[in-house]
Formats: C-alpha cells, sequence, structure tokens
C-alpha cells in the first residue's frame, strides 16, 4: 500500500486516477474503484502532520549539510534564502505524497469494511 501511495495510485486498488486532483487537490472518491478519502473525521490532520516531519526532517538535513559543507565559515545569507525557500517549496512539493501515504496508513489501520467496499463499487459503476 505504502508503496502505491508513494507513486500516487490508489493504495487500495492500485491503480490511477486515484484520488490525486491536480497537485493539492483531491476528487471526493478514487477514480478507479471509488473508495473514499475522508473516511473519518480529521483525517485532513494526518497528511499536514506528516508533510510537517517530512519538511522539518529535510530542511534538518539541508541544515546540516550546509553547515558541514562552509564551515568555518557560514554563508548566513545564502543557507537563509535557500532554507526559506526549502520551507516554502518542500510542504508544496511534498503534500500529494503524504497526502497518499496517509490515505494508505488510514486504510491499513482502519481497514474498510463489506459495506465500505460495497458502496464505493456502487458508487463508482453509477459514476
Ligand atoms: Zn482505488
Amino acid at each position: 500500500m505504502f508503496r502505491r501511495a508513494l507513486v500516487l495510485k490508489c493504495p487500495l486498488c492500485g491503480k490511477r486516477p486515484s484520488t490525486v486532483k491536480r497537485w493539492l487537490g483531491h476528487h471526493e472518491r478514487c477514480r478507479s474503484c471509488g473508495i473514499r478519502w475522508h473516511r473519518e473525521h480529521g483525517f485532513e490532520l494526518g497528511p499536514i502532520a506528516l508533510n510537517v516531519v517530512v519538511t522539518f526532517f529535510l530542511l534538518g538535513v539541508g541544515m546540516i549539510a550546509g553547515f558541514v559543507a562552509t564551515a568555518p565559515d557560514f554563508p548566513v545569507l545564502a543557507l537563509t534564502i535557500g532554507l526559506v525557500s526549502g520551507a516554502i517549496l518542500i510542504p508544496l512539493i511534498a503534500y500529494p505524497f503524504t497526502f497518499m501515504v496517509w490515505q494508505a496508513f488510514d486504510l491499513l489501520t482502519h481497514q474498510p469494511d463489506q459495506a465500505e467496499l460495497d458502496e464505493a463499487e456502487k458508487s463508482h459503476a453509477g459514476a
């Protein structure tokens, strides 16, 4: 499921198109199998929290690499511009991936029951 999510395929059915709409949007359901991404209240917090963790991790790695590569004369302005740019760009680039990985985590830990799968199948057939 996580492997499928990392290539932006539906974690459940493994197909594309999935729920990703453009880069930062989402269709209500997977366009291949019909499973809903919003399966419980507060789902949106998971991808955002995961996105924050990924962003901070990558910024930390970038900061350490920048310090190690330029020691002892740190180019403060260049490092600041680079890290601020990263702080803006990394969440935008990573969002669809963290969204799909969180959806995989949700589907794995809270597996859809038969009623949900039937409803997904029915909605997909009607679409
Ligand atoms: Zn699907």
